[in-house]
């Protein structure tokens, strides 16, 4: 099944109790066809009225750290683990996350990305599936399937203000950014230097 057929399918999706309490389903923001790909949690007040992830004080602040290491919406895929909102924006539950499992997998499937960055614990322990938590998670690329996930606070956790070891949140939201666009550079150096690579065996074989 393509990617807007099975969009379409969550639009309507009736799998668990979340879809008596949304407004609307929060599919994705960004775009679906580039390298990097960023999981949040859940939408929030804002997301479920407007249909679009990341719309509040968080996204704002999401896109602020995206535009300091020259990323924006355009160039990045924003999804939530789930894509309804939870009622007064409580923790999402193990089975609402099991039944709207299918949809984080697909857009990960259809977007192979080289780079996930997970905000805060649901996210990092649905991509590392694992339970250790994001405070000891963040600071360090991991690798799945091709693509190196990077870990990091949600973005709501920093609005809050709150320091992680010598750092505040946000400084290590910094840092952990920093990781992403040096994922991204070396990832494009290591192709650019196979395109010179196989320019050359190609003009071996004219000479040969
Ligand atoms: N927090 C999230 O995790 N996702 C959103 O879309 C908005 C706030």
């Amino acid at each position: 099944m393509d990617i807007e057929a099975i969009r379409s399918e969550a639009l309507t999706c009736t799998k668990c109790r979340l879809a008596e309490t949304r407004t609307q389903v929060v599919w994705a923001d960004g775009n679906l066809d580039s390298e990097v790909c960023i999981i949040g949690e859940a939408p929030g007040f804002n997301e479920d009225k407007q249909g679009i992830p990341f719309v509040g004080a968080a996204g704002q602040l999401l896109d602020k750290l995206l535009s300091e290491i020259a990323l924006d919406r355009s160039q990045a895929a924003v999804v939530n683990v789930i894509k309804c909102r939870p009622p007064g924006n409580r923790d999402p539950q193990t089975d609402e996350i099991e039944a709207c499992k299918p949809y984080l997998s697909a857009q990960l499937n259809h977007m192979r990305p080289q780079v996930v960055i997970t905000l805060g614990n649901f996210a990092t322990k649905f991509i590392l599936d694992s339970p250790v938590g994001i405070t000891r998670a963040r600071g360090r690329v991991y690798s799945r399937k091709g693509a190196s996930i990077v870990p990091t606070f949600h973005p709501a956790a920093a609005l809050r203000g709150g320091r992680f070891g010598g750092i505040s949140t946000i400084d290590a939201m910094r840092e952990d950014f920093q990781l992403v666009r040096n994922v991204l550079d070396e990832r494009r150096a290591m192709k650019e230097a196979e395109a010179v690579a196989s320019e050359g065996s190609e003009q071996l074989d004219l000479f040969g």
